[in-house]
This record gives C-alpha cells, sequence and structure tokens, in this order.
C-alpha cells in the first residue's frame, strides 16, 4: 500500500474509534461503575458527590443531549436520583409510548464545580429538555447539536413554540409527575423546579398540570438564564 493509502486508513481508524467512543463510551464507563452507595455533600453550589452514577445514553422513550456530554461525564448523579430518573422514563414509556424525551447535564461523577452551570455540583440536580410536539402534534426529539449549544441555546416564545415546535406541556406534566412518584419510591422528593415563570400557566392548564402544581413546587423567580427550553429539578432527601 502507498504511503499515502496507510496514512489515509490510519485516519479512518481514528475517525471509527473516536465515532465508537462517542456511541459506546458512556456506555462502558457505566459498566466499569461499581456499586457503592453515593453521597451527596454540601450546597447545589458549592458540594461534591460520592459515588456518583451517570446516566444511561438511551432507553426507549429517551436519550441524552450530547454523545460528547455524557462520553466526559456530564451526566451523573447520585444513584437514587439516577434510579428515579430511569424509573420515570420506564413508566413513561408505558403510559406515553410515543412520547420522547431529552435530558440536559447533570452534573460530574465527583460533582464540584459544573461550569457553565451555577449548581449542579452534588449530585441532586438534573436538567431536563422540554418534550415537544410538531404541527401534526407527533413527539419529535428536541434537536440538540453543538450549534445550539445542544438545545440549551434554542429560545421558545411566550407561547412555547419554536418555528414548527411546540412545547408539549402534557408530556412535560406526566413528566413530572411520573419523577415525583419515582422519587418517593427511591427516598426523595422533588424539592424544586425551576422554569421561566411566564410558562407556568400553560404547564398548570395542561392534562395533570393542576395535581402537578399542588405537589411541586416551582421556583417563581427569575433565573438566572431564561429556563424555556429546559426544567431544573432538584431532588432531596424525603422528609
Ligand atoms: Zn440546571
Amino acid at each position: 500500500m502507498s504511503q499515502a493509502g496507510k496514512r489515509l486508513l490510519f485516519i479512518a481508524g481514528l475517525l471509527l474509534a473516536w465515532l465508537a467512543l462517542l456511541r459506546w463510551g458512556n456506555d462502558l464507563a457505566i459498566l466499569l461503575e461499581d456499586d457503592a452507595t453515593s453521597r451527596s455533600h454540601g450546597t447545589p453550589a458549592d458540594g461534591w458527590l460520592e459515588n456518583g452514577k451517570r446516566l444511561p445514553s438511551r432507553g426507549d422513550n429517551f436519550r441524552a443531549y450530547s454523545s460528547l456530554g455524557t462520553l466526559l461525564g456530564r451526566n451523573a448523579v447520585h444513584g437514587s436520583v439516577r434510579d428515579s430518573v430511569v424509573d420515570a422514563y420506564a413508566a413513561l414509556a408505558a403510559s406515553h409510548p410515543a412520547t420522547r424525551y431529552v435530558y440536559a447535564e447533570t452534573g460530574w461523577p465527583s460533582g464540584g464545580r459544573f461550569r457553565p452551570h451555577r449548581t449542579h455540583s452534588n449530585g441532586l440536580a438534573v436538567d431536563f429538555h422540554v418534550p415537544v410536539v410538531d404541527i401534526e402534534g407527533t413527539s419529535r426529539w428536541l434537536p440538540t447539536y453543538p450549534w445550539n449549544q445542544w438545545g440549551y441555546g434554542l429560545e421558545f416564545d411566550s407561547e412555547g413554540r419554536l418555528g414548527a415546535l411546540r412545547i408539549d406541556y402534557d408530556a412535560m406534566a406526566a413528566h413530572l409527575l411520573a419523577l415525583d412518584d419515582a422519587a418517593r419510591n427511591h427516598g426523595l422528593r422533588l424539592e424544586v423546579v425551576i422554569f421561566d415563570p411566564p410558562l407556568h400557566a400553560p404547564l398548570f392548564a395542561a392534562k395533570g398540570g393542576a395535581r402537578l402544581r399542588d405537589r411541586v413546587r416551582f421556583s417563581q423567580r427569575p433565573a438566572w438564564v431564561r429556563h424555556d427550553e429546559h426544567y431544573h429539578v432538584v431532588f432531596a432527601a424525603a422528609r
């Protein structure tokens, strides 16, 4: 083989290895995790995490916001939070089989400062991207790419619309209720949800929204960035 041919083969090999790492790196890291109990320390803004667990990259009805993010381990949480998130998706796969959910950033396996976020440091916070439907009402994966900051750069209007997509508030309420149920089963509760206050009304008007408003506390303060394309959920130990 010519020198140029060998070089091309080498580059193709590297590219394949990189793609495989992106596709399966997180799964491999999960296989290598031990089952030591997680412990959260400090506060969400200034804390750390012992034995953090990564969320799975994908399931029947959900996927992560970024293969690179999960490869790097930006999807780790306290083990009970992981179990709650996974159980909620499993419940939704039965109750809302056609709905697609995308989760976003959570934190490092050992917690600590998690730029550019101000919190997410002790394994108890998870960002979820809003579920969306198209004009026909069909559930779509929220588009997450490097050029839209993996979904964080998307901007929904005050009606919850973005081009042909709109926020599926029914699916979002169902998700938060399922998450609240699952959290209780794992000795946790939802401490607070941060979501753009002007979008609370349509969420509470959705199917299950009234129940959600009674069960879960939503922050009324405007957050440091507008939380329209994602909702930030903080878990705490059950009282
Ligand atoms: Zn967040």
